[in-house]
């Protein structure tokens, strides 16, 4: 009987924290972010498998939040974008800058960047967020 191991949990965690780590499905090619264990094509047939993406893609629409929630009051206006990635998936996030210059179709990459802030126990949370590709 063969052992296999697994990599732990944590360690998965963190790294789809600094990376954006999803799942593919070799039996039919789709990319899934974030990762999933099934296939909807495929259901049970499909074969699925860690993908690193690029985290590179282009601005499918967006919308610029001017009354934040809380704790987030700070980073007003900003951008928050459906982004097609080039792997083919979408994905929502925080674009990072004055949002006065976005269009649709403009290149993006993953940043990680301060997402809030505890004030009582200077807690900082981390994550993903995207900004534009230089040159555009
Ligand atoms: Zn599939």
């Amino acid at each position: 009987m063969t052992h296999t191991s697994s990599v732990p949990l944590y360690w998965r965690l963190k790294k789809s924290k600094y990376n954006v780590i999803g799942t593919r499905c070799r039996t039919c090619n789709t990319a899934y972010f974030p990762g999933r264990q099934l296939c909807q094509n495929c259901r049970r047939k499909g074969e699925i498998e860690e993908l690193k993406f690029s985290g590179l893609g282009k601005i499918l629409s967006y919308t610029i939040i001017r009354t934040a929630p809380q704790g987030f009051e700070q980073y007003t206006p900003y951008a928050v974008a459906v982004i097609e990635l080039d792997e083919g998936t979408m994905i929502s996030g925080q674009i990072v800058g004055n949002p006065a210059g976005l269009k649709i179709d403009q290149r993006v990459k993953p940043v990680f960047r301060k997402i809030s802030e505890d004030g009582s126990d200077g807690l900082i949370h981390y994550g993903m967020k995207w900004e534009l590709v230089d040159g555009q």
